[in-house]
């Protein structure tokens, strides 16, 4: 049955092949043609395909002259001709789908052909790899190709300022790693002017190592954390000045918006108590904001009603349900003021300002393509979750690399005991060995063995890329013995020294399973490129952590049985099978972890798409007027609605409430209305009466103010509004992303919980965004030279250093001095580590 699966699936790949073929001996028909033009004739294909496209031709018309006139310039400017291979492999990313290539195959030049083709559309190719080092040598390389052919290469580093950045995003091809590239994405989704933007929209991305970015990174956040402009203080003095008003004197509460306004003497009040002019300057957001939360958190919210306090928290409850939303937090500010008020401590001041996993910022670009030297394995998640086929490349030349069967070991410390014998011995031979590990930890034990033994080494750990790249491309120099973690310099090509191959090429000692075969056969990918021999072997324990998991009591078994010793190991393929399905078992549960994980990040996906585009809406627009307008009338409309409705009769309606809410929020003395004015109108009319004023006192206030202030103060409210309703909203999710698993009640689905409660928390967001533009809009004192500011300064968090440790944010916008302390908190000086 098995046999029979995987049959279909490799024709499906063969049928696949054969059909790209058919464009490879096109493009091979091509090449004399190619070859006897002139570097001039060359070069002037570029103008000409553009002006094709632009013509309305495809790329896929254009393809086969396009890799052929790539292939030409690469000879001419590199000396290297693109094997056969490599166009299929080019041809699958231009596809779309991810090109699984060996290691060595040389997929940098692969990836030219797609990036030449796909930016003959002018609408910009990211080329992505994970790290700085290999952009920058990269970009620096092939750029031979794309210069001589015409067009503009940019490398994306994050030192780089934002013009800078602007420049190297509008270059026809950009280089740069995931994180730098999700960042800007952030950064442009925060600006107050769209002349800082860098990115261009998302168009066709090419990823390296596909899958260590979109697999074992993919649920990495990148994280702009920042203070906002909120002090514990503030909410300490706010809470002391509403607990002196008194009830209809200074404030009047409807209790139905859950809302509580001061009244023109409470306004008065404030302003003498905190020595100023005008609560509704717009210099006094803040204030004014925490003033309102703080007379919410006192008139509206009830303890042991709304909220208990338990352990010094202030945990929600449910109003209909009584239950207790543990983790949940209060949006905007309020939670804090009920802190404030309840006199426990004020949580949560440094806050996330803007967040995205890579999984979703590589989901947003029109064309996604990847390649790696290990898909296969996780060939269902790319098709499922990014919608990316799987096509494995035949090698170039033949493979002769030879995996042996495993070594298995009873205890570990045999195991290390013998693998570095072996390693000592092939030593001796001259013959390179390269050793894979699985942490810092475990390479350092190996140092300090082969150490003892006078075998002189290298060891890696993928932290200085540059320096470790150097060293692992001298991995295949005779005598040479690399001990390297995972990642420590992956992508970089191991060349043969002089002699090696006959002394049987690189042999690479693994000595531990990891839990995915795609690494395992990534560190056995070291070896046997461009069909050097070379040999691989895992040396494996009982006592492994991976074994462990495995169940090796069954193996354990075996062992005593047969009788074997400490320094005996079991060689069987057997064995090797049973690892292997228990590691297909691992590789299929850790799969469904991520998918749940997307299913929450589909929640705020959705919800930051929503609020992003809205956003660069309003920067982009050079009037706003109609978005603001748009608000206000939903304002007017949901008082209207909250008080009066066709359910009852109109007596039951509460006009006081409207004209309490209009008078506070939208209106001034001048256009006041009072419940008369209301009286014997239908909603409809209600509705009809307040827009027609408040848009009357709105037209005075154009006319007082200027247009041109008007219009500017218009965006100013309303970026803000959105900026800081929106970080807050962040916050609120991720808490109750956190808490939604401690309620532990009768077998509700916590997804459903966390997308029905999320849901609600971003109509909330909407109201309150809505209210506050319109409060602004309708109220504030304009001033002539209105001015956008940050509602938060905020600082990228590097993912890695955040992953499993407390978070510790790295700036990366200030400048730091080379011989300062790295502020990722190292303890390094800094060009020893992040400046490097
Ligand atoms: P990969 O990323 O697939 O492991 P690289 O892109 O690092 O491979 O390339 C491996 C090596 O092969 C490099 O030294 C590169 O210059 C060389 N190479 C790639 N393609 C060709 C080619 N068509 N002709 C000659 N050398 C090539």
């Amino acid at each position: 049955m098995l046999g029979l699966i995987k049959k279909v699936i490799g024709d499906a790949n063969e049928r696949e092949l054969k059909r790209i073929m058919k464009t490879v001996t096109k493009i091979n028909e091509m090449e004399p043609q190619f070859e006897a033009l002139s570097d001039e004739e060359l070069k002037a294909k570029t103008p000409q395909f553009k002006e094709r496209v632009q013509n309305g031709e495809t790329l896929d018309d254009i393809l086969p002259e396009a890799f052929a006139t790539v292939r030409e310039a690469s000879k001419r400017t590199l000396g290297m001709r693109h094997f056969d291979v490599q166009l299929i492999g080019g041809m699958v990313l231009h596809e779309g789908q991810i090109a699984e290539m060996r290691t060595g195959e040389g997929k940098t030049l692969v990836g030219t052909l797609p990036a030449y083709l796909n930016a003959l559309s002018g609408k910009g190719v990211h080329v992505i790899t994970v790290n700085d080092y290999l952009s920058s040598t990269q970009s620096e390389q092939m750029a031979n190709i794309y210069n001589f052919l015409g067009l503009t290469v940019g490398l994306n580093l994050n030192s780089l300022s934002h013009e800078q950045k602007q420049e190297a995003y509008a270059a026809d091809i950009t280089y740069g790693t995931n994180n730098e590239f999700g960042f800007d994405y952030l950064r442009d989704n925060m600006v107050l002017y769209k002349e800082k933007m860098v990115q261009r929209p998302l168009n066709f991305a090419i990823i390296d190592e596909v899958d260590s970015i979109l697999i074992d990174e993919a649920r990495t956040p990148l994280i702009i954390s920042g203070q906002a402009e909120k002090s514990t203080q503030l909410y300490i003095a706010a809470d002391r000045f509403v607990k002196g008003l008194q009830a209809d004197e200074h404030y009047t509460t409807d209790e139905k918006m859950k809302n509580v306004n001061l009244t023109e003497d409470g306004v008065e009040k404030a302003e003498s108590a905190f020595g100023i002019d005008n609560l509704f300057d717009h210099q006094h957001v803040a204030l004014n904001h925490h003033i309102s939360q703080a007379l919410k958190a006192h008139v509206i919210m009830q303890h042991d009603v709304d909220y208990v306090v338990q352990d010094g928290q202030v945990v929600i409850v449910d109003e209909f349900t009584g239950r207790m939303m543990t983790g949940r937090r209060y949006s905007d500010g309020l939670h804090q003021a009920i802190e404030a008020k309840e006199q426990i401590q004020i949580q949560n001041e440094s806050m996330t300002l803007a967040t995205i996993t890579f999984q979703n910022y590589f989901r947003m670009y029109q064309k996604l393509s990847g390649m790696t030297g290990t898909a296969k394995t996780e060939e269902e998640e790319f098709s499922k979750i990014y919608g990316l086929h799987v096509i494995v490349i035949p090698t170039n030349r033949p493979m002769v690399r030879k995996d042996m069967p495993d070594l298995i070991y009873k205890n570990e410390m045999s195991k290390y005991r013998l693998a570095v014998e072996e390693i000592a011995n092939r030593h001796q031979t001259k013959q390179p060995v390269l050793i894979g590990t699985t942490s810092i930890e475990r390479s350092e034990l190996i140092s300090s063995m082969l150490t003892k033994k006078g075998v002189r080494h290298s060891v890696l750990n993928a932290k200085k890329h540059a320096e470790e790249a150097e060293i692992v491309a001298k991995a295949g120099q005779a005598g040479a013995v690399t001990i390297a973690t995972n990642m420590a310099g992956r992508g970089t090509d191991i060349v043969l020294g002089e002699g090696v191959a006959e002394l049987g090429g690189l042999h690479i000692i693994g000595t531990e399973r990891h839990e995915s075969r795609r690494i395992d056969n990534q560190l056995r990918g070291r070896a046997g490129r461009q069909g050097d021999p070379g040999s691989t072997q895992f040396y494996l324990s009982l006592e492994d952590d991976v074994m462990r998991r495995f169940g090796s009591d069954n193996m354990r078994g075996m062992f005593d049985k047969l009788g074997f010793q400490e320094d005996e190991p079991i060689q069987s393929k057997l064995v090797t099978k049973a690892i292997e399905s228990a590691q297909k078992r691992v590789e299929g549960s850790n799969f469904d972890v991520r998918k749940v994980v997307l299913q929450y990040d589909d929640v705020m996906n959705q919800q930051r798409k929503i609020i992003y585009k809205q956003r660069s809406e309003v920067i982009e627009s050079d009037n706003v007027k109609e978005i603001v307008w748009t608000m206000v009338t939903a304002v007017v409309e949901q008082v209207v609605n909250a008080h009066c409705s066709n359910d009852v009769i109109p007596e039951e309606w509460d006009l006081g409430a409207v004209v309490e809410y209009a008078n506070a929020t939208l209106l001034n003395e001048e256009y006041a209305i009072t419940e008369k004015d209301l009286k014997g109108k239908e909603i409809q009319e209600m509705i009809e009466m307040l827009t027609e004023r408040t848009e009357e006192l709105y037209a005075k206030r154009e006319q007082e103010i200027g247009e041109q202030v008007m219009r500017e103060f218009e965006k100013v409210i309303t970026l803000r509004a959105v900026d800081s309703k929106w970080m807050d909203h962040i916050d609120a999710m991720d808490q109750l992303r956190q808490g939604i698993h401690l309620r532990a009640y009768g077998g509700t689905d916590p997804l459903r919980e966390y997308q029905f409660e999320g849901f609600q928390m971003f109509e909330d967001m909407i109201a309150s965004i809505q209210e506050e533009v319109t409060k602004y809009a309708m109220k504030a004192h304009v001033e002539r030279n209105v001015e956008r500011k940050e509602v938060a300064k905020g600082q990228a968090v590097d993912p890695k250093q955040d992953s499993k440790k407390a978070k510790k944010p790295m700036r990366r916008e200030q400048k730091v001095g080379r011989n300062e302390p790295c502020p990722c908190g190292s303890g390094k000086k800094y060009k020893q580590c992040h400046g490097k």
